[in-house]
């Protein structure tokens, strides 16, 4: 089968295509025939050794297919099943990978491979971050920053969904216009726009209640600054490399402020969280209350372009890498 593996730590270049023999699932093991793969900038911070890999290295942490070898002692899934996976997988970017069984999710015929593939690790991210690290409630105001980006399109309708008043940032007036398509309430432009000033101006002074950040070094500063007594900086990305280190006296001064850097994996360590964050997903996509929006697609042997175009604040919502 084809697969993409990163040779050695570094830029897009050492991204290459490879002949790998098909994987044989092991007891509680299935394969995946991958219908669709999801682009994650995780696999860029894995890429350059930002989270460092064993190199050679297969890149891909989330897939959809339909399952094609069943392991001994598995009962989660029969052949044929649709599932779909984020992370603990032989490398999504793939024609098929092997996942333990425990670690997949039945896709409901509602949704097409395609749209798990787009939206299973940045939705249920979505998930986690809006109903678990900070329960958003009605009239919350919440800055969320790469507003028009994979996570933050989901988390933007996710919020509007829960009648939050929704402030997105977001890098260019296009994206802004994606941004406003997909409920945010107001729109901010790095570069253009003082983020706290304009966070302040538009809470009547007060600031936000929760503060989404998947951008990390650029933001981090700002994002503290715009949050109300008592608020929540959420921390989860490092699109522009990792956040600084901080004196807590700083939140103390900030006004009482809450700091987190929470990571998926920890939201769905257990299989039951696991079912309960996809269903949980499942439903806001089935029940047409968020749009899963595909903004570009790429072929598995240009990988190397995709990852080109998300570093370089290219693209829009998800992408999908087709096999
Ligand atoms: P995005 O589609 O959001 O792409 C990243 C976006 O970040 C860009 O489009 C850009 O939007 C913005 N950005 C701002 N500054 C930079 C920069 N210097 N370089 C690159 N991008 C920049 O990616 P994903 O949806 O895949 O992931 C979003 C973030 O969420 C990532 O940081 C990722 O690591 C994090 N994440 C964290 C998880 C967790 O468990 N903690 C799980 C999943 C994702 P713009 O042009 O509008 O500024």
């Amino acid at each position: 089968m084809r697969a993409i593996e990163a040779e050695k730590a570094g830029g897009p270049e050492v991204l290459r295509l490879v002949d790998a023999p098909l994987p044989e699932p092991g007891p509680g093991q299935i394969r995946i025939r991958h219908e669709a793969i999801g682009l994650n900038f995780i696999e860029v911070y894995q890429r350059t050794g930002l989270y460092p890999m064993t190199y050679p290295a297969r890149l891909g942490q989330e897939a959809a297919g339909v399952v094609d070898a069943v392991g001994d002692g598995v009962t989660r899934f029969k052949m044929g099943d649709r599932a779909g996976f984020v992370g603990g997988s032989s490398g999504a970017y793939a024609e098929a990978s092997i996942v333990p069984a425990e670690r997949a999710v039945h896709i409901p015929a509602s949704v097409p491979s395609e749209t798990a593939a787009a939206c299973l690790l940045k939705g249920m991210t979505a998930e986690f971050l809006v109903r678990r690290t900070f329960h958003v409630k009605q009239g919350d105001a919440m800055l969320v920053h790469a507003a028009a980006g994979g996570v933050g399109s989901i988390l933007t309708q996710w919020g509007h969904a829960l009648d939050a008043r929704v402030l997105g940032a977001v890098g260019s007036d296009e994206k802004a216009k994606v941004a406003k398509a997909q409920g945010c309430d107001e729109v901010l432009i790095y570069g253009r726009d003082n983020v706290p000033e304009r966070v302040k101006a538009l809470t009547g002074g007060k600031g936000a209640a929760v503060v989404y950040d998947s951008v990390g070094k650029a933001t981090f500063d700002d994002s503290l600054a715009s949050l109300a007594k008592r608020g929540m900086l959420v921390s989860f990305g490092n699109a522009s490399g990792p956040a600084p280190a901080i004196e807590p006296l700083r939140l103390s001064r900030g006004g009482s402020l809450f700091l987190t850097r929470p990571t998926l994996f920890d939201y769905i360590a257990t299989t039951e969280e696991l079912d309960e964050s996809a269903a949980a997903l499942f439903e806001m996509v089935g029940s047409g209350k968020i749009r899963i929006e595909i903004g570009q697609r790429f072929p598995l042997d240009q990988v190397r372009q995709a990852h080109e175009a998300l570093e370089g604040r290219k693209t829009t919502g998800s992408t999908v890498i087709v096999p």
